[in-house]
């Protein structure tokens, strides 16, 4: 069996060098836990902080250990009541071909009701994300108008839409390439998009909210963030649920950030930071909305799932730091 463990920590953009693939024994699942061998894994952006020994909210990966994250594996040994051979399960123990996963850890999932990937997108964690961050942490209500960042990406595909079937003004939504933009008016129903490298962004998001925003959902910060702080009307709500733009920054190279925050003040702004795992008393209602919109062909999603097996992990990983995935970033092992 193979699995990646961290060879070294980055400093800047991550590269290949700070993996290291090995082979491993099979490991022993032992009484009470579930040996699953992985068939699909979960890259996110988060993982690059965890690289990283700075102070975060999650312990840092340990150097020549193997990593972790969000896999969906099939059960091969049970020894947990209610778990049988052959069940797929969604689990932490990623970034591995066989993992043993304690049974009070593992979610069975049903491959009848949702692709295995779904459950690690939009209907696992960045789904849920994007449903608390907009409906919770940012209150939206009816008739706002909301401008999402890093809106192609697992998480942002899923606010937008949220917003719109829920009865939004106007949804605009921001990305790096010109085939996303396309992607977020064409096939989700954006009312505008922008490509936030053809220009500032303060100056693409006043032409595309011209009655200025209401919500801000903030995958990216820095500049976006300013943007939207100019561009709120009175009493507008942040969700700040990432700033992927600053996590490859090197400390000497970070920006100064929002340098307009005093406009805060008089537009009576919230700018409120979230964590989705504090959201699981919304769980069973994402679940039943936004999967229940999936079943009637109102809510869509993408998935860029790389193929090739765990060695294909690490490029998969730098891929969707770069931006290379169109949605949820997925590897299929
Ligand atoms: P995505 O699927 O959106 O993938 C990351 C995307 O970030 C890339 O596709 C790329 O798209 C974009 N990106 C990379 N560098 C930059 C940059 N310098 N400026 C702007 N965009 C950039 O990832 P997720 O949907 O999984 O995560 C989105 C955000 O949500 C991240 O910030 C993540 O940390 C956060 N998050 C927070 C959670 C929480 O609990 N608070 C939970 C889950 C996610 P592009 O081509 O558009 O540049």
């Amino acid at each position: 069996a193979q699995e990646i463990r961290l060879a070294s920590r980055p400093e800047g953009f991550p590269t290949l060098e700070n993996f290291e693939l090995v082979s491993v024994a099979v490991p022993e699942p032992g009484e009470g836990r579930l040996l699953v061998r992985n068939l699909i894994m979960s890259v996110d952006p988060y993982m690059r902080g965890r690289m990283s020994d700075a102070k975060s909210y999650v312990a840092p990966y340990e150097v020549g250990k193997v990593m972790e994250g969000g896999a969906i594996g099939e059960v091969v040994v049970s020894g947990v009541e209610g778990f049988a051979v052959g069940d797929k399960v969604l689990h932490g123990s990623g970034w591995r071909e066989y993992a043993v996963v304690d049974g009070a850890r593992a979610v069975k999932v049903d491959p009848e009701k949702a692709p295995l990937g779904a459950y690690l997108g939009v209907l696992g964690m960045p789904g849920l994300t994007a449903y608390a961050g907009l409906l919770e942490v940012a209150s939206f209500k009816e008739g706002d108008v909301v401008f999402v960042s890093g809106a192609a990406g697992a998480v942002g595909q899923v606010v937008g839409q949220v917003a719109k079937l829920r009865g939004a003004a106007r949804v605009i939504g921001s990305a790096g390439t010109d085939e996303k933009v396309a992607y977020l008016v064409d096939e989700l129903g954006f009312d505008a998009a922008f490509n936030y490298r053809n220009g500032p962004v303060a100056e693409q998001l006043a032409a595309a909210a011209p009655e200025g925003i209401d919500v801000f959902f903030d995958n990216v910060g820095g500049e976006h963030l300013e943007a939207a702080v100019a561009s709120f009307n009175n009493y507008g709500r942040a969700a700040l649920c990432g700033a992927i733009s600053v996590y490859n920054a090197k400390a000497s190279d970070l920006p100064p950030g929002p340098r307009n925050l005093g406009l805060a003040v008089g537009k009576r702004l919230t700018l409120r930071g979230f964590l989705v795992w504090d959201f699981d008393h919304l769980q069973e209602e994402f679940v039943r909305e936004v999967g229940g919109w999936i079943a009637e062909g109102k809510l869509r999603y993408r998935e860029t799932v790389t193929e090739g097996g765990l060695g294909k992990a690490p490029e998969a990983f730098l891929g969707m730091l770069r931006g290379d995935n169109l949605g949820k970033a997925l590897v299929r092992l």
